[in-house]
């Protein structure tokens, strides 16, 4: 088959069209021909190399996939040979006590596609039975993929870690990102208000149209005080975080009292400070979050399938055209989902 390996860690430019060997069938899994494959800020740190942590190489990257079934392993019994399906990206042991009581995100074996094991920048790739999901048939391909990661990531630490209410303020950083697009929508779904960072009027007038009632511009304004101002003094209820160090501090000065922020990343930098006087004084609660569990993913998609939650996609490239993906990616110009698709 086709797919996009690399060899070794680095640029772009190490990232090849090349050919691929088949993949082995367990009698557990399913064989997908790929037809579109979403790339996520996970792509770029898989391709470049992270301390500590082993990709096995050559390596198949894409976590984010949508295609239909080409083969089944002999117990497979819930979906069919030419089904279309969505995939849940988060492959685990399915055994454990955390994925037997649904927080399968918890699993100490937890893995995406395209992590450390291959993933969907190929005409084909095999996963799990279990890691089928319904396909909202109202998506093309590519909006389809452009679902799984961003939408568990955001429902989870929304709805799960942070308890959204409805009236919550809801600070959402980096509204042009996959993640923040989907959050926008998230907490407007469950009746927050929601305050938006971009760093261009362009992305604050699309974050505008995704439902933000606010938006800050940080590129020109702090995020903390604009965030006082709005809210007379306040400060939010919830501060979704992902970007990390550059904005880490704005974030908890901008928390109310008794308020909650919830992160998932470190996008520029993961060693922030924290006045642990202001912690306690003020009853922060600070929330990590990682990935979202398979019956978070069903539940979003169910919501997808109704209009209510939608795909936001920036650009549609070929599958030979994933470098320049990449480097696009890395540029951080794009409002939503750069997706590859593999005809
Ligand atoms: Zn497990």
């Amino acid at each position: 088959m086709k797919a996009i390996v690399f060899q070794q860690h680095g640029d772009p430019t190490v990232l090849h069209y090349t050919d691929a060997p088949e993949p082995h069938l367990r009698s557990n899994e399913v064989l997908v021909r790929v037809r579109a494959c979403a790339l996520n800020h996970l792509d770029l740190w898989v391709r470049r190399g992270l301390p500590g942590v082993a990709i096995p190489l050559p390596h198949i990257p894409g976590s984010d996939i949508s295609g239909e079934i080409a083969a089944t392993g002999s117990d497979v019994t819930t979906v069919s040979l030419g089904q279309k399906v969505v995939l849940a990206p988060g492959v685990t042991c399915a055994k454990c006590p955390a994925c037997l009581s649904g927080n399968d995100n918890h699993c100490r074996e937890f893995t995406n596609l395209g992590y450390k094991i291959d993933g969907g920048c190929a005409e084909f790739v095999r996963c799990p039975e279990v890691n089928c999901m319904p396909y909202p048939e109202n998506l093309e391909w590519a909006q389809a993929a452009a679902i799984p990661l961003v939408f568990q990531t955001a429902w989870h630490m929304l709805v799960n870690r942070a308890q959204l209410q409805p009236g919550d303020d809801v600070l959402i950083l980096a509204a042009g990102s996959g993640v923040g697009s989907a959050a926008i929508q998230i907490a407007k779904f469950f009746g927050a208000r929601v305050i938006a960072t971009a760093g261009s009027e362009a992305k604050l007038a699309k974050a505008r149209e995704l439902g933000a009632d606010e938006t800050i511009n940080h590129s020109t304004a702090p995020i903390a005080k604009e965030v006082r101002r709005i809210t007379d003094g306040r400060g939010v209820n919830v501060v979704f975080e992902h970007v990390g160090k550059a904005t880490w501090d704005d974030c908890v000065k901008s928390l109310s009292i008794g308020g909650r922020l919830v992160t998932c990343g470190a996008t520029t930098g993961y060693d922030a400070n924290l006045d642990l006087r202001f912690l306690f004084t003020r009853q922060l609660s600070i929330l990590g979050s990682y990935m979202g569990t398979k019956n978070e993913l069903r539940t979003v998609l169910k919501l997808v399938a109704q209009g209510r939650l939608k795909p936001v996609v920036d650009k549609v490239l070929p599958l030979q055209e994933c470098a320049a993906a990449h480097a696009y990616l890395e540029q951080g110009q794009q409002f939503g989902k750069v997706v590859l698709t593999v005809p």
